[in-house]
């Protein structure tokens, strides 16, 4: 376990140290199943990434709420967004390991509470044909669980409402550049509304992206 610690602490660190998120914003967690364990391990709550310790690290169970469990091997409360974590591992067989960032740009676009459409094909990386946003809700709610879940329908990435960002993969590295992705997406959108409205791709033209990506990433 103390192995599978480290890389959340690495991923953790890494939110800081290429500006994805700064400061205690942002958690990061990683599915662990083996034989007697089905849960995962997430950053703990409000602790700033640069001083994380292994022990610093919560393990929670898929099998009961936190509010019900026992924890062990660490001292410090789960991040205020275990339910989204959890509700996400419960939902997405293939979702190992998740990333959630305040990143700058995806944040700015996510306060208008509406999905990115197909301006760049890259869009197709979340897995559709737009990046949806999450309804606001109260951040570490149930409700905001709920209206994540919803997003991420058929998809790997969605915005927040007013909040910010959260991919998947099928590790860290994976859910962590997905995010970069994400932000960059962002970026370009932002720069792309500035010089009047984007003309979009079709859905029949991301439908073949969509296709084309599978194969690109088996490459
Ligand atoms: P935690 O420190 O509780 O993980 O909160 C950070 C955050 O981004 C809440 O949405
Ligand atoms: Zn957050």
């Amino acid at each position: 376990m103390i192995e599978l610690k480290k890389q959340v602490i690495e991923y953790a660190q890494k939110l800081n140290s290429t500006n994805l998120s700064p400061l205690r914003s942002g958690n990061v967690s990683l599915r662990v199943t083996n034989d007697d364990v089905e849960g995962f391990l997430l950053t703990p709550s409000g602790k700033r990434y640069e001083t994380l310790l292994p022990e610093d690290i919560v393990f929670l169970s898929l099998k009961e709420k936190y509010d019900n469990l026992k924890l062990f091997n660490s001292s410090l409360n789960p991040s205020s967004e275990w339910r989204f974590h959890q509700d996400i591992y419960l939902n997405k067989p293939k979702a190992k390991a998740i990333v959630h960032a305040h990143s700058p740009h995806a944040t700015a676009v996510s306060t208008h509470g509406k999905s990115i459409p197909a301006f760049h094909y890259m869009v197709a990386l979340a897995g559709g044909d737009d990046i949806k946003c999450a309804e606001y809700a109260t951040f570490g709610t149930t409700e905001l669980s709920k209206n994540i879940i919803e997003a991420l329908d058929k998809r790997k990435a969605c915005l927040m409402s007013n909040h910010g960002q959260i991919t998947f993969g099928v590790n860290l590295k994976q859910a962590f550049e997905l995010a970069e992705e994400v932000e960059n997406i962002c970026h370009q959108y932002i720069i792309a509304l500035k010089i009047g409205k984007p003309k979009i791709l079709s859905y029949a033209e991301m439908q073949k992206i969509l296709d084309k990506i599978k194969h690109y990433k088996k490459a």
